[in-house]
Protein backbone atom coordinates (compact mmCIF):
# COMPACT_ATOMS: atom_id res chain seq x y z
CA UNK A 1 0.00 0.00 0.00
CA UNK A 2 1.27 3.64 -0.82
CA UNK A 3 1.55 5.60 2.59
CA UNK A 4 0.65 8.59 0.31
CA UNK A 5 -2.84 6.91 -0.47
CA UNK A 6 -3.52 7.00 3.06
CA UNK A 7 -4.51 10.73 3.42
CA UNK A 8 -7.81 10.85 2.29
CA UNK A 9 -8.45 13.89 4.33
CA UNK A 10 -11.28 11.75 6.08
CA UNK A 11 -9.08 12.03 9.31
CA UNK A 12 -5.53 12.58 10.17
CA UNK A 13 -3.38 9.93 9.66
CA UNK A 14 -1.27 8.93 12.79
CA UNK A 15 2.39 7.32 12.90
CA UNK A 16 5.15 6.37 14.95
CA UNK A 17 8.91 6.25 14.21
CA UNK A 18 10.83 3.19 16.05
CA UNK A 19 14.73 2.99 15.62
CA UNK A 20 16.46 -0.34 15.12
CA UNK A 21 18.04 -1.32 18.76
CA UNK A 22 21.47 -0.70 19.67
CA UNK A 23 24.04 -4.08 19.74
CA UNK A 24 23.17 -4.60 23.70
CA UNK A 25 19.40 -3.55 23.17
CA UNK A 26 16.91 -6.57 22.64
CA UNK A 27 14.98 -7.15 19.98
CA UNK A 28 12.37 -9.20 21.64
CA UNK A 29 11.69 -5.77 23.03
CA UNK A 30 11.29 -3.97 20.34
CA UNK A 31 8.94 -6.80 18.95
CA UNK A 32 6.78 -5.84 21.98
CA UNK A 33 7.06 -2.16 20.96
CA UNK A 34 5.87 -3.08 17.95
CA UNK A 35 2.84 -5.21 19.34
CA UNK A 36 1.86 -2.35 21.37
CA UNK A 37 1.97 -0.13 18.89
CA UNK A 38 0.06 -2.07 16.40
CA UNK A 39 -3.05 -2.32 19.28
CA UNK A 40 -3.47 1.28 17.94
CA UNK A 41 -3.47 0.64 14.58
CA UNK A 42 -1.65 3.54 13.23
CA UNK A 43 -1.37 4.18 9.41
CA UNK A 44 1.99 3.63 9.08
CA UNK A 45 4.88 2.65 10.86
CA UNK A 46 8.57 4.04 10.00
CA UNK A 47 11.94 2.51 11.33
CA UNK A 48 15.20 5.04 10.75
CA UNK A 49 18.28 4.08 9.47
CA UNK A 50 21.96 4.19 10.48
CA UNK A 51 20.82 7.06 12.86
CA UNK A 52 22.94 7.40 15.66
CA UNK A 53 25.60 5.15 14.08
CA UNK A 54 26.74 1.98 12.66
CA UNK A 55 26.14 -0.36 16.28
CA UNK A 56 22.83 -1.77 15.83
CA UNK A 57 22.11 -5.11 15.96
CA UNK A 58 19.12 -5.73 13.01
CA UNK A 59 18.70 -3.98 10.23
CA UNK A 60 16.17 -1.68 9.19
CA UNK A 61 14.47 -3.65 6.38
CA UNK A 62 14.45 -6.73 8.53
CA UNK A 63 12.33 -4.59 11.06
CA UNK A 64 10.37 -3.26 8.50
CA UNK A 65 9.69 -6.50 7.14
CA UNK A 66 8.34 -8.07 10.65
CA UNK A 67 6.34 -4.81 10.84
CA UNK A 68 4.39 -5.71 7.40
CA UNK A 69 4.27 -9.65 7.58
CA UNK A 70 3.94 -10.29 11.63
CA UNK A 71 1.89 -7.20 12.35
CA UNK A 72 -0.08 -6.26 9.02
CA UNK A 73 1.15 -2.68 9.16
CA UNK A 74 2.59 -0.92 6.60
CA UNK A 75 6.42 -0.28 7.13
CA UNK A 76 8.18 2.92 5.90
CA UNK A 77 12.08 2.54 5.47
CA UNK A 78 14.93 5.19 6.35
CA UNK A 79 17.37 5.22 3.81
CA UNK A 80 20.18 7.79 3.73
CA UNK A 81 22.47 8.05 0.60
CA UNK A 82 24.94 11.23 1.58
CA UNK A 83 27.45 7.70 2.88
CA UNK A 84 26.57 5.41 0.32
CA UNK A 85 27.60 4.72 -3.26
CA UNK A 86 25.29 3.75 -6.26
CA UNK A 87 25.84 -0.10 -6.10
CA UNK A 88 25.44 -0.22 -2.10
CA UNK A 89 22.11 1.55 -2.62
CA UNK A 90 21.24 -0.98 -5.58
CA UNK A 91 22.01 -3.74 -2.97
CA UNK A 92 19.21 -2.10 0.27
CA UNK A 93 16.80 -1.37 -2.89
CA UNK A 94 17.27 -5.32 -4.17
CA UNK A 95 16.69 -6.28 -0.55
CA UNK A 96 13.75 -4.10 -0.42
CA UNK A 97 12.27 -5.55 -3.18
CA UNK A 98 12.93 -9.19 -2.32
CA UNK A 99 11.52 -8.20 1.36
CA UNK A 100 8.12 -6.64 -0.40
CA UNK A 101 9.02 -3.58 1.05
CA UNK A 102 7.72 -0.67 -1.32
CA UNK A 103 7.38 2.69 0.86
CA UNK A 104 10.97 4.50 1.71
CA UNK A 105 11.65 7.69 3.09
CA UNK A 106 14.07 8.55 1.19
CA UNK A 107 17.10 11.34 3.14
CA UNK A 108 20.50 12.66 2.72
CA UNK A 109 21.51 11.88 6.09
CA UNK A 110 23.89 14.03 8.04
CA UNK A 111 27.75 15.45 7.02
CA UNK A 112 29.98 13.50 9.56
CA UNK A 113 33.21 15.18 9.21
CA UNK A 114 34.90 11.65 9.97
CA UNK A 115 33.30 10.51 7.52
CA UNK A 116 33.66 12.05 4.00
CA UNK A 117 30.49 12.00 2.05
CA UNK A 118 30.72 9.49 -1.22
CA UNK A 119 29.95 11.25 -4.63
CA UNK A 120 26.99 9.43 -6.04
CA UNK A 121 24.52 11.57 -4.41
CA UNK A 122 24.37 14.83 -2.80
CA UNK A 123 20.91 15.46 -1.88
CA UNK A 124 18.15 13.79 -0.94
CA UNK A 125 16.41 14.81 -4.31
CA UNK A 126 19.10 13.07 -6.09
CA UNK A 127 18.28 9.48 -3.99
CA UNK A 128 14.37 10.74 -4.67
CA UNK A 129 15.01 10.64 -8.45
CA UNK A 130 17.18 7.37 -8.53
CA UNK A 131 14.92 5.41 -6.29
CA UNK A 132 12.39 5.82 -8.70
CA UNK A 133 14.83 4.50 -12.06
CA UNK A 134 15.26 1.38 -9.67
CA UNK A 135 11.87 0.22 -9.89
CA UNK A 136 7.92 0.49 -8.35
CA UNK A 137 8.67 2.16 -5.09
CA UNK A 138 6.75 5.16 -3.49
CA UNK A 139 9.33 7.71 -2.29
CA UNK A 140 8.50 10.20 0.75
CA UNK A 141 10.73 12.83 1.93
CA UNK A 142 11.70 14.92 4.98
CA UNK A 143 10.73 18.52 5.78
CA UNK A 144 11.95 21.02 8.26
CA UNK A 145 9.75 23.52 9.56
CA UNK A 146 12.03 25.96 10.75
CA UNK A 147 14.19 25.25 8.30
CA UNK A 148 17.13 22.88 7.85
CA UNK A 149 20.21 23.86 9.62
CA UNK A 150 22.70 24.29 7.08
CA UNK A 151 19.75 26.32 4.38
CA UNK A 152 20.84 30.13 4.00
CA UNK A 153 17.07 31.12 4.41
CA UNK A 154 13.67 29.78 4.80
CA UNK A 155 12.68 30.45 1.04
CA UNK A 156 15.60 29.47 0.14
CA UNK A 157 14.93 25.82 1.85
CA UNK A 158 11.60 26.09 0.86
CA UNK A 159 12.36 26.41 -3.01
CA UNK A 160 14.57 23.16 -2.56
CA UNK A 161 12.30 21.36 -1.15
CA UNK A 162 9.75 22.02 -3.72
CA UNK A 163 12.65 20.36 -5.88
CA UNK A 164 12.53 17.34 -4.03
CA UNK A 165 8.99 16.99 -4.30
CA UNK A 166 9.34 17.35 -8.07
CA UNK A 167 11.89 14.39 -8.22
CA UNK A 168 9.17 12.34 -6.85
CA UNK A 169 8.25 12.66 -2.73
CA UNK A 170 4.76 11.87 -2.93
CA UNK A 171 4.84 12.63 0.93
CA UNK A 172 6.62 14.91 3.65
CA UNK A 173 7.23 14.07 7.39
CA UNK A 174 8.39 16.87 9.37
CA UNK A 175 11.14 17.75 11.60
CA UNK A 176 9.95 17.82 15.53
CA UNK A 177 9.47 21.07 16.72
CA UNK A 178 7.47 22.31 19.83
CA UNK A 179 5.71 25.81 18.66
CA UNK A 180 2.69 25.01 16.23
CA UNK A 181 2.78 28.52 15.18
CA UNK A 182 6.04 27.81 13.08
CA UNK A 183 4.70 24.48 11.24
CA UNK A 184 1.76 26.67 10.31
CA UNK A 185 4.32 29.25 9.13
CA UNK A 186 5.93 26.37 7.18
CA UNK A 187 2.64 25.21 5.92
CA UNK A 188 1.83 28.33 4.27
CA UNK A 189 5.57 28.99 2.86
CA UNK A 190 4.98 25.28 1.54
CA UNK A 191 1.51 26.13 0.15
CA UNK A 192 2.63 29.17 -1.37
CA UNK A 193 5.74 27.22 -3.50
CA UNK A 194 2.93 25.23 -4.68
CA UNK A 195 3.95 22.04 -3.05
CA UNK A 196 0.22 19.88 -2.42
CA UNK A 197 1.77 16.62 -1.17
CA UNK A 198 0.85 15.50 2.66
CA UNK A 199 2.64 17.12 4.89
CA UNK A 200 2.75 15.01 8.79
CA UNK A 201 3.38 17.21 11.74
CA UNK A 202 6.35 15.63 13.79
CA UNK A 203 5.72 15.20 17.23
CA UNK A 204 8.28 14.24 20.08
CA UNK A 205 6.99 14.16 23.81
CA UNK A 206 9.90 15.05 25.97
CA UNK A 207 10.28 12.58 29.11
CA UNK A 208 13.36 13.23 30.46
CA UNK A 209 16.27 15.27 30.38
CA UNK A 210 18.79 13.74 28.72
CA UNK A 211 16.64 13.44 25.94
CA UNK A 212 16.17 17.79 25.97
CA UNK A 213 20.06 18.31 25.89
CA UNK A 214 20.35 15.59 22.74
CA UNK A 215 17.49 17.08 20.68
CA UNK A 216 18.59 20.58 20.84
CA UNK A 217 22.16 20.46 20.44
CA UNK A 218 20.95 17.69 17.13
CA UNK A 219 18.28 19.05 15.37
CA UNK A 220 18.01 22.88 17.03
CA UNK A 221 14.63 23.23 17.64
CA UNK A 222 13.32 26.33 18.96
CA UNK A 223 12.04 25.92 22.49
CA UNK A 224 8.50 28.11 22.96
CA UNK A 225 8.83 29.79 26.80
CA UNK A 226 5.91 27.82 28.06
CA UNK A 227 7.89 24.31 27.00
CA UNK A 228 10.84 25.98 28.57
CA UNK A 229 9.06 26.95 32.16
CA UNK A 230 7.94 23.04 32.29
CA UNK A 231 11.73 21.96 31.37
CA UNK A 232 13.23 24.44 34.12
CA UNK A 233 10.72 23.12 36.69
CA UNK A 234 10.52 19.70 35.87
CA UNK A 235 13.38 18.61 34.65
CA UNK A 236 14.96 16.95 37.60
CA UNK A 237 11.25 15.29 38.49
CA UNK A 238 11.56 12.69 36.12
CA UNK A 239 7.31 11.45 36.72
CA UNK A 240 6.48 15.04 36.51
CA UNK A 241 8.58 15.84 33.58
CA UNK A 242 6.91 12.64 32.25
CA UNK A 243 3.29 13.85 32.67
CA UNK A 244 3.86 17.30 31.31
CA UNK A 245 6.24 16.30 28.25
CA UNK A 246 2.72 13.96 27.53
CA UNK A 247 0.61 16.21 28.39
CA UNK A 248 2.60 18.82 25.84
CA UNK A 249 2.34 16.61 23.70
CA UNK A 250 -0.85 15.94 23.67
CA UNK A 251 -1.70 19.56 23.77
CA UNK A 252 0.25 20.14 20.53
CA UNK A 253 -1.57 17.37 18.66
CA UNK A 254 -5.16 18.73 19.95
CA UNK A 255 -4.29 21.85 18.45
CA UNK A 256 -2.78 20.23 15.02
CA UNK A 257 -6.08 17.99 14.32
CA UNK A 258 -8.22 21.05 15.00
CA UNK A 259 -6.27 23.31 11.93
CA UNK A 260 -6.82 20.57 9.87
CA UNK A 261 -3.75 18.92 10.29
CA UNK A 262 -2.36 16.03 7.29
CA UNK A 263 -0.81 13.96 9.45
CA UNK A 264 1.06 13.15 12.80
CA UNK A 265 3.86 11.39 13.35
CA UNK A 266 5.26 10.53 16.88
CA UNK A 267 8.71 10.03 17.73
CA UNK A 268 8.24 7.88 20.63
CA UNK A 269 11.80 6.86 21.11
CA UNK A 270 10.73 2.99 20.62
CA UNK A 271 8.79 3.74 24.24
CA UNK A 272 5.21 2.15 23.64
CA UNK A 273 3.95 3.36 27.44
CA UNK A 274 4.52 6.95 26.03
CA UNK A 275 2.67 5.90 22.70
CA UNK A 276 -0.04 4.74 24.14
CA UNK A 277 -0.70 7.24 26.68
CA UNK A 278 -0.29 9.84 24.02
CA UNK A 279 -2.87 8.48 21.49
CA UNK A 280 -5.29 8.16 24.02
CA UNK A 281 -5.27 11.51 25.15
CA UNK A 282 -6.46 12.65 21.39
CA UNK A 283 -7.57 9.42 19.80
CA UNK A 284 -11.70 10.55 20.44
CA UNK A 285 -11.00 13.68 17.94
CA UNK A 286 -9.92 10.65 14.89
CA UNK A 287 -13.51 9.59 15.17
P1 LIG B 1 18.15 17.32 1.83
O1 LIG B 1 16.75 17.37 1.42
O2 LIG B 1 19.16 16.91 0.82
O3 LIG B 1 18.54 18.76 2.41
C1 LIG B 1 19.82 18.99 3.00
C2 LIG B 1 20.21 20.46 2.78
O4 LIG B 1 20.47 20.68 1.39
C3 LIG B 1 19.12 21.45 3.18
O5 LIG B 1 19.75 22.58 3.71
C4 LIG B 1 18.43 21.78 1.84
O6 LIG B 1 17.88 23.10 1.84
C5 LIG B 1 19.59 21.66 0.86
N1 LIG B 1 19.16 21.20 -0.47
C6 LIG B 1 18.30 20.20 -0.74
N2 LIG B 1 18.17 20.03 -2.06
C7 LIG B 1 18.96 20.96 -2.65
C8 LIG B 1 19.25 21.28 -4.02
N3 LIG B 1 18.69 20.61 -5.03
N4 LIG B 1 20.12 22.29 -4.26
C9 LIG B 1 20.71 22.99 -3.25
N5 LIG B 1 20.46 22.72 -1.94
C10 LIG B 1 19.61 21.70 -1.63
N6 LIG B 1 19.06 10.74 9.48
C11 LIG B 1 19.57 9.50 9.48
O7 LIG B 1 20.79 9.33 9.43
N7 LIG B 1 18.75 8.37 9.54
C12 LIG B 1 17.40 8.49 9.59
O8 LIG B 1 16.70 7.47 9.65
C13 LIG B 1 16.83 9.80 9.59
N8 LIG B 1 15.48 9.96 9.62
C14 LIG B 1 14.95 11.25 9.55
C15 LIG B 1 13.55 11.40 9.52
C16 LIG B 1 12.99 12.68 9.45
C17 LIG B 1 11.48 12.83 9.40
C18 LIG B 1 13.82 13.83 9.45
C19 LIG B 1 13.23 15.21 9.44
C20 LIG B 1 15.22 13.68 9.48
C21 LIG B 1 15.79 12.39 9.51
N9 LIG B 1 17.18 12.20 9.52
C22 LIG B 1 17.71 10.93 9.53
C23 LIG B 1 18.08 13.36 9.53
C24 LIG B 1 18.46 13.83 8.10
O9 LIG B 1 19.27 12.85 7.48
C25 LIG B 1 19.23 15.15 8.26
O10 LIG B 1 18.37 16.16 8.72
C26 LIG B 1 20.02 15.64 7.05
O11 LIG B 1 20.89 16.68 7.50
C27 LIG B 1 19.20 16.21 5.89
O12 LIG B 1 18.51 15.22 5.26
P2 LIG B 1 17.43 15.60 4.10
O13 LIG B 1 17.00 14.32 3.54
O14 LIG B 1 16.40 16.51 4.64
O15 LIG B 1 18.40 16.39 3.09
Amino acid sequence: MSISSLFTHKSPVVSFEIFPPKRDGSLVNLNETIRSLATLKPGYISVTFGAGGNGVNASTWEIARSIKDDFGIEPLVHLTCISHSKEDIDEILLRLKAYGLKNILALRGDINPDNPPKKDFTYAGDLVNYIHTQGDFIVSAACYPEGHPESESLVQDTLNLKKKVESGATHLISQLFFDNNLFYSFLDRAKLAGIAVPIDAGIMPVVNKKQIERMVTLCGASLPPKFKRIIDKYEDKPEALTDAGIAYAIDQIIDLISQGVDGVHLYIMNNPVIAERIYSGFSSLLK
